[in-house]
């Protein structure tokens, strides 16, 4: 099969996967799809009898046919190999009636992992020999940052460069990225907001003068964001192995439909989903929940995606979101492709800040979608149910979801539940959920307590970096950003 990718905006220009791996964005300003997803389909017996790296292949070489299947089989052996901490890489465990699909086995515990691990495998074949240095620049709340300097260190050619705001990330999340080892890669923090070191990561992008500099010692920068269709791709893969690990063990027949609950920010996870739907996966609902940053919910209850609100900084920061970038996917495939009607919607959003979807294209939308909000004192009352009542330790991205799935109406389907972080991620917010009082406890005083409290165990890749060395102290203002990064391109690449 032959897949062309091309953007959700305009049919004008078709690129390989491979191009549209390295490219990130379409040149519009458009995300990279493939027309072919409905015409795939992918044989549901057959995941069924498979474990998750053959499964990840199989979907691969769907989505991705430009790759050969000798490339594809060794990304995989690559990405799901011994640094997750679960044989099933994403096991399916109960939870009441219900079921959670852990995505937090990776090396930084956070779903981000499934995608990361993957991504510089994809990248690093579709560049093979084409001479260039590349710099991944980053800016993260927190997970992605993580995620992309373990994906991305040691990798030939490549180097890795994080931005996080300092003093708002958790400690732990802090130390898990300057406690970083590796030749390739640089962090630091910034004196500033997320959106700042965001903003600028994007300005340094658009520098012709610094990306021209670099171009003359053969260095291009690249991000490894959660539009780029090398992220969203081997996200597809837990949703057909989740419904193989039910079907083997008896909870759904083959073929019985199921429905899912997707702790949602930037749209990427619960989207990848949609793509299990319509490659065959029976899915009959998906349920996105938000926390207090429900700009999602509003959407999809009145049918207009509006930004123009407040900012919450909530205990699931990894969810606060405003611009929630692949739902523009969601608009392409719904309206069949309709890059007129994505192109003008997305303009609406970048002039005014809000756009309208046409009615009878919502009630396409809400029948396979629905939603629900949970704030945080619901969220922390979940953490505290889910423990007392069922002994099952969630994280509060995981438990935003948990609320809105316990609201919904059953309708017989099967229901599985995302679980997108370890809870020891997120100990203080979690003992806090508890009960206990944390104040001047430090993340390692939390982990402990967490671990005394609930008779559970912290993750070794957590746990370990209490002998972690601090190799990364560096703190700069926004305006340093981009000499930062010149002078890491500088010392890994010359
Ligand atoms: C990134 C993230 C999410 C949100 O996923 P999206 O693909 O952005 O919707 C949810 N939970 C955790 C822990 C995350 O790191």
């Amino acid at each position: 099969m032959t897949s062309l990718y091309h953007s959700t905006r305009s049919r004008g220009a078709s690129v390989t996967s491979k191009q549209a791996i390295l490219a990130g964005i379409a040149p519009d300003g458009g995300l990279y799809v493939s027309d072919a997803l409905d015409q795939a389909g992918i044989d549901l017996s057959r995941v069924c009898a498979q474990g998750f790296s053959e499964t990840a292949l199989t979907v691969l070489r769907t989505l991705l046919p430009d790759y050969t299947q000798d490339e594809l089989a060794a990304c995989v052996g690559s990405a799901y190999g011994s640094q997750w901490d679960s044989p099933a890489i994403c096991p399916v465990t109960p939870l009441g009636d219900d079921w959670l699909l852990e995505l937090y086995h990776g090396p930084t515990c956070a779903f981000k992992d499934v995608a990361l691990q993957m991504l510089p495998q994809l990248m690093s074949v579709a560049r093979a020999g084409d001479g260039h240095d590349v710099m991944i620049v980053c800016a993260t709340s927190g997970d992605t940052g993580k995620a992309a300097l373990d994906g991305f260190s040691g990798v030939p050619h490549t180097g890795v460069c994080v931005f996080y705001p300092d003093g708002k990330v958790s400690d732990i999340q802090h130390l898990q990225m300057v406690c970083q080892p590796g030749d390739n890669v640089a962090v630091c923090g910034i004196r500033g907001t997320f959106d700042d070191a965001q903003g600028e990561v994007k300005r340094i992008f658009a520098d012709r003068a610094l990306t021209g500099r670099l171009a003359g010692h053969g260095v291009v920068l690249s991000s490894a964001n959660s539009i780029n269709v090398g992220r969203l791709a081997p996200q597809v893969t837990y949703y057909f192995d989740a419904y193989a690990q039910l079907v083997r063990t008896g909870a759904v027949g083959a073929g019985d439909e199921v429905e899912f609950c997707v702790p949602t920010g930037n749209f990427g996870d619960v989207l990848a989903g949609y793509y299990a739907k319509r490659l065959g996966l029976p899915v009959c609902r998906l349920i996105v929940a938000s926390n207090a940053n429900d700009v999602l919910t509003d959407f999809l209850t009145t049918g207009t995606y509006d930004r123009r609100r407040p900012f919450h900084k909530t205990i699931s920061p990894s969810m606060d979101i405003l611009v929630s970038s692949n739902l523009e996917r969601l608009l392409y495939f719904a309206s069949d492709g309709d890059c007129e009607l994505v192109a003008s919607l997305m303009g609406e959003l970048a002039e005014k800040g809000a756009y309208t979807v046409p009615a009878a294209l919502m009630d396409k939308i809400r029948a396979t979608f629905s939603c629900g909000r949970a704030s945080d004192d619901e969220t922390r009352a979940t953490i505290r149910s889910c423990w007392e009542d069922r002994h099952v330790l969630i994280d509060p991205h995981t438990a935003v979801a948990t609320c809105v799935l316990e609201r919904e109406a059953r309708t017989g389907a099967a229901r599985v539940c995302l679980s997108t972080a370890s809870p020891y991620k997120f100990s203080s917010d979690v003992l806090e959920a508890l009960g206990v009082v944390v104040t001047g406890m430090n993340g390692f005083a939390c982990m402990d307590a967490l671990e005394h409290l609930t008779g559970t165990v912290a993750p070794t890749q957590l746990s370990s970096l209490r002998e972690g060395e601090v190799l990364h102290d560096d703190v700069c203002d926004r305006e340093k950003m981009a000499g930062f990064m010149e002078s890491a391109c500088a010392r890994v690449f010359l």
